[in-house]
């Protein structure tokens, strides 16, 4: 069956034969969404103390008053037009979602075997305006929180949050505006919360949107809220 699978594979590759995301050259055998030379040139933390702490800088930037959040993960830095940055919108507006699977799985393997991971109950995706996933057909969040849950064995749950506010793109506002734009965008949807949670996100910016969800969680009773991105943009 495996067998029939890739020779499949292989005759549908050569007849739509697949393009890196990155930079649309072919993939080689052995390749899947991204090529090895993409891969390799992105700006990868080195070690997650590294990239915990960029990642809490910036939230303590944005939310100096608040201890946010308990511990935090990123796999890359994100830099303007680098092949990242194509790879992030490809998956987010160019119907790319396959990439948010590779690219949490990889961040699953970042996070997988942390002391605590072992104690998150699920984990929560930000989540978009009804009317926004619609038009894009899928949360890339979500499907991002989906193989990172896989990777850690842990629940996916987008039922705790809601977005009630159709807000427009924080892309090209300030930080201020970025702020103003999420307030009051998120709520609890009313379900019991668990105590501890990872909020997952494609890129963190400067932390407004992710801020506006984990106070929707504690406010809905949570104790303890991690954050995980693919992509640090700050
Ligand atoms: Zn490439």
């Amino acid at each position: 069956m495996r067998k029939a699978g890739a020779m499949l594979d292989k005759i549908l590759h050569l007849i739509y034969p697949c393009v890196c995301s990155g930079c649309h050259a072919l993939l080689a055998d052995g390749e899947h969404e991204i090529c090895n030379k993409c891969v390799t040139s992105f700006d990868r933390f080195t070690d997650a103390d590294a990239a915990d702490f960029a990642v809490k800088e910036v939230f303590r930037h944005t939310c100096p008053e608040m201890e946010w959040p308990q511990k935090a993960w990123a796999l890359y830095r994100f830099h303007k037009n680098d092949r990242l940055q194509t790879v992030i919108h490809a998956m987010k507006y160019g119907g790319e979602h396959r990439l948010g699977n590779m690219l949490g799985k990889l961040l699953g393997g970042m996070i997988c075997g942390s002391p605590s991971a072992e104690r998150i109950d699920c984990i929560v995706p930000v989540p978009l305006h009804k009317l926004k996933e619609i038009e894009r057909t899928y949360n890339q969040s979500e499907i991002i929180a989906s193989s990172l849950a896989a990777a850690l064995c842990k629940d996916v749950r987008c039922d705790l949050v809601m977005r009630k506010k159709y807000t427009r793109s924080q892309a090209g506002l300030s930080p201020r505006e970025r702020q103003g734009n999420v307030k009051d965008a998120f709520g609890s949807s009313g379900t019991s919360v668990p105590e501890n949670i990872l909020l997952v996100d494609d890129v963190l910016t400067t932390g407004s949107t992710a801020v506006a969800v984990m106070q929707a969680l504690k406010s809905a009773g949570a104790v303890n809220v991690s954050f995980a991105t693919i992509a640090l943009a700050a």
